[in-house]
């Protein structure tokens, strides 16, 4: 019985870097149906909707999906779909990897760790109030009766959301990830000492369910200081939790850390249905280039071999891709010494070179 799963290209560079992925996942000669569907800027002109009800169908039937990166138009304009499909589907865990590859372009060659951001709460939970708008007005009236001071009758105004419920069950995850996976500590990440009543709670929250979880080490680290700790030290960190914002921030500098946004995977989880995709964005001005690096997307496939149980599958395109980035010939323009390099191929040709090293497995 082949897997059915569903494929959003996306926009941007979405649809080359799926096309790559698909191509690198079919190599592995592991059978696959793909059901293609449609998100963001076109969907809305052919559907009438950025998030059409058939997709979130059809990845609810499917129980997996992998997806290419979609545009959020910047100030105003629509809400994000990516923020909206994890929502619809209750993907309250979003996995980020960050490990060394020998061959990447970075300053450490000693990371290893896995960033779980909580997916739906704290600034992105999307209660936001326009400057002007009467409810601010409302909400500063209730801040001053609380001893606390107005709010600027100029302000716009985004209400941090830190429930119990939402930290318990990120949390739980990030436990049980660790200990699924063989990880040995467990870092929650949060600023308690200025947000004492919603980044508060997520710590304690944090030690509550650590406390079930001997086997595992629990530490506790302030996110202002993480940031310069992971630059200084990420050899020392494994699994990372936190809330929404910081773990959008730093799975950004952990990309970073193991040679960019080229090369960082991601995965959004629930209960019982995952969406694979690159940390990376529809990076719009490379958009039909054949330019960018599809191995974040290629690596986003690995993981989702492992989902489906496909482990066999999972380790030989991990290490054809590994084997591209560690001869170093035939990779994108980042990967490069300098982005001007005249040596570096395209997206296609990184498939072609990754499917070349699965054959040689053969
Ligand atoms: P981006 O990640 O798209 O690109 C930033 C820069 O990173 C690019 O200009 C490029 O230099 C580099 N880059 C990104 N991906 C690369 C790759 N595969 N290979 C080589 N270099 C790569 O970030 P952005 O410009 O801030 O966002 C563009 C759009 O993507 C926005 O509309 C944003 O909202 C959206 N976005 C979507 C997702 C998603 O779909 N999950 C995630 C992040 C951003």
């Amino acid at each position: 019985m082949p897997h059915r799963i569903t494929l959003i290209p996306g926009d941007g560079v979405g649809p080359e870097i799926t096309e790559a992925t698909v191509r690198v996942i079919e190599a592995t000669g592991i059978p696959i149906e793909w059901d293609v569907k449609e998100a963001g800027i076109g969907a809305a002109e052919k559907f009438g909707t950025v998030l059409p009800e058939d997709l979130l169908d059809s990845v609810r039937s499917n129980r997996v999906a992998i997806k290419g990166p979609i545009t959020t138009p910047r100030g105003g304009g629509f809400r994000s779909v990516n923020v909206a499909l994890r929502k619809a589907l209750d993907l309250y865990a979003c996995l980020r990897p960050a490990k060394y590859h020998p061959g990447v372009r970075t300053r450490y060659d000693n990371v290893d760790l896995v960033i779980v951001r909580e997916n739906h709460e704290d600034l992105y939970a999307g209660l936001e109030f326009e400057k002007g708008d009467p409810a601010i007005a409302k909400v500063s009236e209730l801040c001053e009766a609380a001893g606390m001071g107005p709010i600027r009758s100029d302000a716009g105004l985004s209400l941090k959301i830190i429930s119990e419920y939402g930290s318990r069950r990120i949390v739980r995850f990030a436990f049980d990830y660790a200990r699924r996976y063989g990880r040995k500590k467990v870092t929650a990440v949060a600023k308690d000492n200025i947000m004492k009543y919603t980044d508060g709670l997520f710590f304690a929250v944090a030690r509550e369910v650590a406390r079930k979880y001997d086997d595992i080490i629990y530490e506790e680290a302030l996110v202002d200081n993480m940031t310069m700790q992971l630059v200084q030290k990420p050899e020392r960190y494994d699994v990372l939790v936190l809330p929404n914002l910081y773990g959008d921030v730093l799975s950004d500098l952990c990309a970073g850390l193991v040679g960019g946004l080229g090369v960082a995977p991601g995965a959004n989880l629930g209960d019982d249905i995952a969406v694979f995709e690159p940390v990376h964005g529809s990076a719009p001005k490379y958009a039909g280039l054949n330019k960018v690096n599809p191995m974040a997307m290629m690596f986003s496939g690995v993981m989702m071999l492992r989902h489906l149980s496909e482990k066999g599958a999972a380790d030989r395109l991990n290490a054809a891709i590994a084997a591209v980035i560690a001869e170093g010939k035939r990779v994108t323009y980042d990967m490069k010494p300098s982005l001007d390099d005249p040596t570096a191929v395209g997206t296609s040709e990184v498939a072609d070179a990754v499917i070349e090293k699965l054959r040689r497995m053969d």
